[in-house]
């Protein structure tokens, strides 16, 4: 396989991963570090993965400045398990939970949380069709709440908070960042705990990078099943069971891979300035327009219409037969999306804008 086996892949998760780290997995399937074995057939009680899981959270720890009270877990079933575990271990009894409503995601959030306890909207973005995130001190946050959940970047809607909303002294600022982890630097002590499905910035879809801090890790009831416990993932080293080995592979070397890169401050330059050539075209176009409010675009997720449904259909076509892949829109929101991830490449970018130029003199 060459490069130019592969076209450019705008999807919105399982995204696009970083060439150099395919290469590398490819190489490692079969036999890894001379082991003879490749990394998917290793023993996860064997002393070669015990090395490639402690080099992936040893990684993430130095990437994002991991302050040495929270704990780095993988767990199973995607972001949408931890919407059930997130209230599972630390929605107690009689209190409450404040939601930051910001899109379909985070309702999904709240109607997990709802299953466990009382729940709370502080704020949403539901009557802007969540075009918008409503400025942070419009939300109204209860008096008991046990913590904040936020989404911080929507991934169909394509809006991103810009910082971390101030939430009420000593309540746990709970993140799903999914959509937008290690894209930019992130002061991981401002939350309790950070989670984020791997399928976008980080790996393979199915395994959850959680960072929590210790205290809320112990929070969790302990007659909990086993496998809905943090403490379960936090004392076993994410080991109890059979952990996903592969995956925590994949996340590892995307890890390596950012750091190479230039760690998050490099990851944000380059996120900014994709990101930058998109939206700077859509506010001269007269023919596209963005959906997202200017002061809430996501980094992550442009979105985008044409002047009709149909020119939408026609654009996504037209932008599959040039190797522009995985721009229509979420089913929901329809338009056009264009995720561009921390692995999209600017190259790939620049052929989206001029597709999008000539499109726009066909079609105008
Ligand atoms: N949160 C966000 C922000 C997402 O974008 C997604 C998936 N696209 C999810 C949660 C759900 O993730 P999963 O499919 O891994 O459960």
């Amino acid at each position: 396989m060459t490069t130019t086996d592969r076209i450019a892949n705008f999807g919105a998760g399982p995204a696009a991963l970083p060439e150099s780290v395919l290469r590398q997995a490819q190489k490692d399937i079969w036999n890894i570090q001379g082991s003879g074995i490749g990394i998917l057939e290793h023993s996860h009680r064997g002393s070669l993965f015990d090395r490639i899981l402690t080099e992936a959270e040893a990684e993430i720890r130095s990437l994002a400045a991991v302050p040495d009270n929270y704990k780095v877990l993988f767990i199973q079933g995607g972001a949408s398990t931890q919407f059930t575990m997130v209230p599972m271990n630390l929605l107690a009894k009689g209190r409450s939970a404040d939601y930051l409503i910001t899109g379909a995601w985070s309702k999904k959030a709240i109607k997990e949380a709802k299953l466990f306890g009382e729940a709370r909207v502080a704020l949403s973005g539901e009557d802007s069709k969540f075009t918008a995130i409503p400025p942070a001190d419009t939300a109204v946050y209860s008096q008991d709440a046990c913590y904040v959940h936020v989404t911080t970047n929507n991934t169909i809607f394509g809006t991103q908070w810009k910082s971390e909303p101030p939430v009420p002294a000593d309540v746990p600022l709970i993140a799903d960042a999914s959509s937008d982890i290690f894209s930019r630097p992130i002061d991981v002590s401002r939350y309790g705990m950070i989670y984020a499905g791997a399928q976008k910035n980080l790996g393979p879809s199915g395994i959850v990078l959680v960072l929590i801090r210790d205290d809320l890790v112990e929070q969790g009831p302990k007659d909990l099943p086993t496998m809905f416990q943090y403490r379960t993932f936090a004392n076993e080293r994410s080991l109890y069971n059979t952990p996903p080995t592969f995956a925590i592979y994949m996340v590892g070397e995307v890890v390596k891979w950012i750091r190479d890169a230039g760690g998050l401050t490099a990851m944000a330059e380059r996120n900014e300035e994709k990101a930058g050539l998109l939206y700077d075209f859509l506010d001269q176009s007269a023919f596209y327009t963005g959906t997202a409010d200017t002061g809430s675009r996501s980094l992550m997720n442009v979105c985008f219409r044409s002047p009709s449904a149909e020119h939408d259909t026609a654009f996504v076509k037209a932008a599959g037969s040039r190797g522009l892949e995985g721009l229509k829109g979420h089913r929901s929101a329809g338009g056009m999306r264009a995720s561009i991830y921390n692995a999209c490449r600017r190259e790939d970018v620049v052929s989206l804008v001029e597709f999008m130029k000539e499109f726009e003199r066909e079609h105008s």
